[in-house]
């Protein structure tokens, strides 16, 4: 429940941050108040003590003087001399200690004043007794008047001690008010840390368990994979470019009989048969970042058999948690097998259908002779539709047996010189009957002459011209041209049909490839035309390639090398 917080878990960290400062901030406030008030309460005490003295030292000089004027003795003057300068320091200290207060400072000059007075009376008295001149009346009337003059005094310092008294009241109270705030807020942020406290650990809590929790569920996934990885009938090896191996699953022990151990000193390339070790080897150094590829070879197994594996290598080099390139390989033998024993039925049966098929053939022309005699219109238009289909039948057993005679390398050519106008304009007559709805247009190259097996390129062409026929239904046009390029003679026949996307330009030149999108289902075929066409183009040395766009027609092209006239 507490996960909710993890994204915040900083801020509320920072908020803590922020509060034990604005903690240290609020005591040093508070304390140093409180010891402000402390040094306040020292300075009213020693004003008051202060203004103590003064009066202490007026009474001092007060006595010394009465003391002479009734004795005569000039012994009682000590404490009186003693006291004059005291009384002026007096004054001085308290108008200095209370300058901060302006109503104590009003009250100075009074105080000044008075006491000047009464040290002038005293002072008055004691010379006429110096003189021996004070008559008792005169001692009565000073002694009367200093009395006056020193209540007034002590009046005045009467009420500054009061003021300070009632600054003290104060400062006291408010150094009290200043230790219970720091009591109360002592207890309320302790209570708060706490509170912090128990939260922080309850959020760290939840969020090391939320962690553990990702690091069980990945560990356990990883589990999963590595089971996946080496208990599966499939192999996976790290290569690096050179071929070197720095992983293999231990499933390779099912497919090559090695332990990953075993195999991983091994090289990519060892094992393999010297030519497709080359082969792998031009594969590896020129395969891109990210690409694919799949091939099929032979290995030699531990037991020294030869075993077929198809490997799935991509390229992850850059990628950095990878820098290799991936392998997925399996055994494929089984399926090689049943694959060649597939061929084989194929190659059988298409030549054991080729004999009954030209028998039929034969026999189907006699018949047609013999029943034209009759003008039977109906019996000729059955014997003409039994021939359509004859004939559709040996050319897919033709072309089944060309797949086998491939396979088997047994596709042979009888090559000659020939002009590749001849042959396009002848292939183009022949084929012009046959079109019912198309118009072939013919653009023409210059004279280029060609070492070639005529029928085979006249298969070729028939192939692509069909072809634009039969995948483009709604169109009427087939333009065949002949052009020359870098010494080759350029064939290409453009449609303006359905098209072929792109992922699958390539593909349709495999055997037995077909586009199977929902639309194309309705178009008959097998897949076999452009695979053997493209053979027999290269083994001309030539080349054939595709140039189409998705419903607005296609394209095709090949190419055949000119023969250079020796002069
Ligand atoms: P088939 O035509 O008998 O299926 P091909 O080998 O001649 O076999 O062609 C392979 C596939 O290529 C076809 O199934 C078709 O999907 C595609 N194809 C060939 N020619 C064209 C074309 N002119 N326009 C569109 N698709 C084509």
């Amino acid at each position: 429940m507490f996960s909710k917080f993890g994204p915040y878990i900083s801020s509320i960290f920072v908020l803590f941050l922020l509060f034990a400062l604005g903690n240290i901030f609020f005591f040093y406030y508070n304390l140093r108040s409180i010891n402000n008030n402390e040094n306040w309460v020292q300075h009213t005490l020693i004003v008051k003590s202060a203004l103590a003295n003064t009066l202490q030292a007026v009474t001092d000089a007060e006595t010394g003087e009465r003391g002479y004027l009734i004795s005569g003795d000039k012994n009682f003057l000590v404490p009186y001399n003693q006291a004059l300068p005291q009384i002026k320091q007096d004054i001085e200290s308290v108008q200095s200690l209370t300058i901060d207060n302006p109503v104590q400072q009003k009250r100075i000059p009074l105080l000044k004043k008075l006491a000047n007075t009464r040290i002038v009376y005293l002072k008055k008295a004691i010379t006429l007794q110096d003189q021996k001149d004070l008559t008792a009346s005169q001692a009565f009337t000073f002694v009367n008047q200093g009395r006056k003059i020193m209540n007034q005094l002590r009046d005045v310092i009467v009420i500054m001690q009061s003021e300070e008294d009632t600054l003290l009241q104060q400062r006291e109270t408010s150094t009290e008010r200043n230790y219970s705030i720091v009591y109360i807020t002592s207890l309320i942020i302790g209570f708060l840390n706490i509170i912090f406290i128990i939260l922080a650990f309850y959020l760290l809590r939840q969020e090391l368990d939320k962690r553990n929790e990702i690091k069980m569920a990945l560990e356990a996934r990883e589990k999963r994979f590595r089971a996946l990885i080496e208990n599966g009938y499939e192999g996976f090896a790290l290569i690096k470019v050179s071929g070197e191996i720095t992983y293999v699953s231990p499933s390779v022990k099912k497919i090559l009989g090695f332990t990953s151990n075993e195999y991983i000193k091994f090289d990519r390339f060892d094992r393999l048969r010297p030519e497709d070790a080359e082969k792998m080897k031009n594969i590896y150094a020129t395969l891109k970042p990210n690409k694919i590829i799949t091939t099929t070879l032979q290995f030699k197994h531990k037991s020294n058999k030869w075993i077929w594996i198809e490997n799935i290598s991509s390229n992850k080099i850059n990628d950095p948690n990878i820098k290799a390139i991936v392998v997925n390989f399996r055994d494929v033998t089984e399926r090689r097998e049943e694959e060649k024993r597939k061929d084989e039925f194929i190659s059988m049966a298409s030549h054991e259908l080729k004999t009954p098929i030209t028998v039929m053939k034969m026999f189907l022309d006699i018949l047609q002779n013999q029943i034209s005699i009759y003008k039977d219109k109906k019996a000729e238009k059955y014997l003409s539709t039994l021939k359509g289909q004859t004939n559709k039948l040996r050319e897919l057993t033709a072309d089944l047996l060309d797949i086998s005679r491939i396979q088997t390398g047994k596709l042979t050519f009888h090559q000659e010189n020939f002009l590749v106008e001849k042959i396009v304009k002848e292939a183009l007559e022949e084929l012009r009957p046959t079109m019912e709805r198309h118009m072939l247009v013919y653009k023409k190259g210059p004279d280029m002459k060609v070492y070639i097996d005529r029928f085979r390129i006249f298969q070729v062409l028939t192939n692509l011209i069909t072809n634009a026929a039969k995948y483009s239904p709604n169109a009427r046009r087939i333009i065949v041209t002949v052009e020359k390029a870098n010494n080759q003679a350029i064939v290409s026949v453009k449609d303006y049909g359905i098209g072929i996307n792109k992922s699958q330009q390539e593909k349709i030149f495999e055997k037995l490839y077909q586009v199977t999108d929902t639309k194309e289902k309705t178009f008959p075929g097998l897949g076999m035309g452009l695979f053997i066409s493209q053979e027999i183009i290269q083994r001309h040395g030539g080349r054939i390639w595709v140039e189409s766009k998705k419903e607005k027609g296609s394209t095709f092209y090949f190419s055949l090398p000119i023969v250079v006239q020796k002069l």
